[in-house]
């Protein structure tokens, strides 16, 4: 592989940041998200890695049909659950867990359960306490309840909301969220599951059975004000370039597309190999940072398709050639994300498949 531009995922770091969140679970099980490609991370890298984990959470179905072809023989939940007969039928096949979280899915089931194995079905329902996303109402979820425990095919039925809030300590919509959910599952006899990130950082509860930590097993902030550092997250995506080309702007010239940035004075600048076909993200302003060997710069002008220019005026040493850090190791990605207005999942999540992934410390221990 010669191209400049690469994502370095440190498996080491991975597996502490899990091992971390282990101990805030106490003795609750822990789920890892592995959604969206596990972030950018690459999910049969990550899973394989996490072989301990006691279970797998996945947003779709592709997703969860994946992790079984690969072999991950641990529960595995679907958050978004099934949208049709055949998908239901596939999830069954498969052995993974289904979320449920409106009333066409329950429809769905209620449909196709005569059809199943007795104790095929293992259905988590999705409880509406604040979000407003995706969700059944507390009343519709009891009702659920009773339906679905009466139908032979269902072996498992557990309980699970989500936190708009939780990146903020102490937020009342978290409190009315824990109220609502523990409303909704009165009585209720299956696993629970409630914590996120920053729910299994803050402890702001701690009665679920399943915790389903993603962004913190990356080593990003999931908290508002806080470092991943403060936090004891290490990073584990490192997104490296070199430097393309270094020159200088005379007084009064711009750079880049737009001419959007004039050096008011003489400006050394390096042109590196990483641009938003990258997944770097082109509304990242002048000022965004970036770390050249030792040494704190930052972007100017706009970010290109396949390169971004920086400021050199403080870094006078840098030459063609040297490695460039975009984020990860020396510069966390939440510093990158906020002066780019945005957040760290994003970042991660975005990193296009033209960036090779190169896996450190793939043997676990
Ligand atoms: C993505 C997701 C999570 C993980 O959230 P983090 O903030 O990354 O920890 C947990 N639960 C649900 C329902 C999710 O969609």
């Amino acid at each position: 592989m010669q191209r400049l531009v690469k994502a370095t995922i440190d498996l080491r770091a991975l597996r502490r940041n899990f091992a971390h969140a282990r101990r805030r679970a106490g003795r609750r099980q822990v789920w890892p998200v592995v959604k969206a490609d596990a972030y950018g991370h690459g999910m049969l890298e990550v899973v394989r890695a996490l072989a301990d984990a006691d279970g797998f959470c996945v947003a779709d179905l592709d997703e969860g049909l994946a992790l079984r072809e690969a072999g991950v023989t641990q529960p595995v939940l679907v958050i978004q659950g099934a949208h049709s007969g055949a998908g239901l039928a596939a999830a069954v096949a498969c052995g993974l867990t289904l979320g449920v979280h409106g009333p066409e899915q329950l429809a769905l089931i209620e449909k196709d359960a005569p059809k199943l194995p007795a104790g095929s079905l293992r259905l988590w329902l999705k409880i509406e306490t604040g979000m407003r996303r995706l969700g059944l109402e507390a009343e519709e979820a009891l009702e659920a309840q009773d339906r679905l425990s009466a139908l032979a095919a269902v072996a498992e039925l557990g309980m699970m909301t989500h936190f708009a809030c939780a990146d903020t300590t102490d937020h009342p919509l978290t409190d009315a969220q824990i109220t609502e959910f523990g409303m909704a599952t009165l009585g209720a006899k299956g696993p629970t599951s409630v914590c996120n990130s920053a729910a299994l950082l803050t402890g702001c509860y701690r009665r679920d059975t399943v915790v389903r930590p993603g962004i913190m097993l990356y080593g990003a902030s999931p908290l508002l004000g806080r470092t991943a550092d403060g936090l004891k997250l290490a990073p584990v995506m490192t997104l490296r370039s070199r430097v393309l080309a270094v020159k200088e702007v005379p007084a009064g010239h711009s750079v880049g597309y737009g001419a959007a940035w004039t050096a008011s004075e003489n400006t050394r600048i390096g042109i590196v190999a990483a641009g938003y076909g990258d997944g770097y993200p082109r509304h990242a302003p002048s000022g965004t940072p970036v770390r050249i060997g030792a040494c704190d710069v930052h972007t100017l002008g706009r970010v290109s398709m396949d390169s971004l220019t920086v400021d050199l005026r403080l870094a006078a040493h840098v030459r063609v050639g040297d490695e460039v850090v975009l984020w990860g190791r020396g510069l966390p990605v939440d510093q990158v994300a906020t002066a780019a207005g945005t957040i760290g999942y994003e970042l991660l999540t975005g990193v296009s498949s033209r960036v090779p992934r190169e896996y450190l410390g793939g043997e676990p221990g």
